[in-house]
């Protein structure tokens, strides 16, 4: 079954194709129709100091439920977003809202935003984080974005002066999924990022018999801290993992073990100043104890 589009293209349409498009565009409306629906939603996941496993901050992860409240992957609807030029309002978004909530926590704890190539483009971004940091009265220490490396390769100049007045502001960069893409390394010494985050694909591999991610999470670390930054490893699920993170002079921790991403109505035991993760009974993890 084909159909004619244009004078001279036939597309043929397979069901997989076809699932694929109709997919493709109803993530693309509830995209578009999200703000204006209230569909989208902020969750926080917890990033814990190792030593003391106590909450320091929070990662704001964003969360949209379609029409139907089926909820979609932001991994699914960011790269959407982005193609369709939408991330810019959705992004402003996130921060504002970001801000907004994390004024509301204990001085000692941070936000941390994830922020998209495209919201660089227009080079307004700076001037609307520092509005927002006063309107506020949030302090920018208390602000950390965190950036993946495909950002630096598409938008390399442009991109470089907005990142170093945001780091002038004293907000701290993060390097977000570190070790996936294919220039890490190079990257590391041209900018100055305050953070490396770790991906969880290193984490996952770290008690497997054998290998050799564990002498990788070691150097990785050591290089951060060399590099005069403060370390994360994301994705951390079991007790085993976090056992073996005790070894590792990780700075913060984060994964599901810990605490997952919540709407902000939970995170109030989160919020408390000497409360130790994980919230579950300690029994349940003797090696913690
Ligand atoms: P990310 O920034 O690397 O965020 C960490 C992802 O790992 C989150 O997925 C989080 O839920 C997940 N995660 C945390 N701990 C664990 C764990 O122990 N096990 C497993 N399996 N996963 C864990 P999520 O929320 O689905 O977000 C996926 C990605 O979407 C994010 O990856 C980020 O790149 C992007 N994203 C999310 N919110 C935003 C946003 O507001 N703006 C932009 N530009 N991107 C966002
Ligand atoms: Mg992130
Ligand atoms: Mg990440
Ligand atoms: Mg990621």
């Amino acid at each position: 079954q084909a159909k004619l589009v244009g004078r001279n293209t036939a597309i043929f349409y397979t069901p997989v194709l076809e699932t694929k498009i109709l997919r493709r565009r109803h993530v693309e409306e509830s995209v578009l129709l999200g703000l204006a629906q209230n569909r989208f939603e902020l969750h926080f996941q917890p990033l814990i100091e190792p030593k003391s496993r106590r909450v320091e901050g929070f990662e704001a992860l964003l969360r949209l439920t379609d029409a139907n409240g089926v909820s979609i992957s932001p991994t699914e609807f960011i790269p959407v977003a982005e193609e369709c030029g939408e991330i810019n309002v959705i992004g402003d978004w996130v921060l504002k809202e970001a801000i907004r909530i994390a004024a509301d926590w204990p001085e000692h704890i941070f936000v941390s935003v994830n922020l998209s190539a495209r919201q660089f483009e227009s080079g307004t971004l700076v001037g609307r984080i520092i509005d927002l940091l006063e309107t506020h009265d949030f302090d920018a220490k208390r602000l950390e974005l965190e950036i993946t490396e495909s950002l630096l390769i598409d938008y390399e100049d442009p991109v470089t002066d907005q990142l170093a007045a945001l780091r002038v502001l004293g907000i701290s960069l993060a390097m977000d999924d570190f070790g996936t893409g294919y220039s890490s390394l190079g990257y590391l010494w041209k900018y100055n990022f305050d953070k490396l985050k770790i991906d969880r694909s290193f984490v996952s591999a770290l008690c497997e018999k054998g290998c050799k991610s564990r002498e990788v999470l070691d150097t990785i670390v050591m290089l951060g801290h060399k590099l005069n930054m403060k370390v994360t490893a994301e994705g951390i699920e079991t007790a085993e993992q976090a056992d073996a993170f005790n070894a590792l002079e990780c700075d913060h921790i984060q994964g599901f073990f810990y605490g997952r991403p919540m709407p902000v109505s939970e995170l109030a035991p989160y919020l408390i100043g000497n409360t130790v993760l994980p919230l579950i009974p300690q029994e349940a993890y003797p090696k913690l104890v």
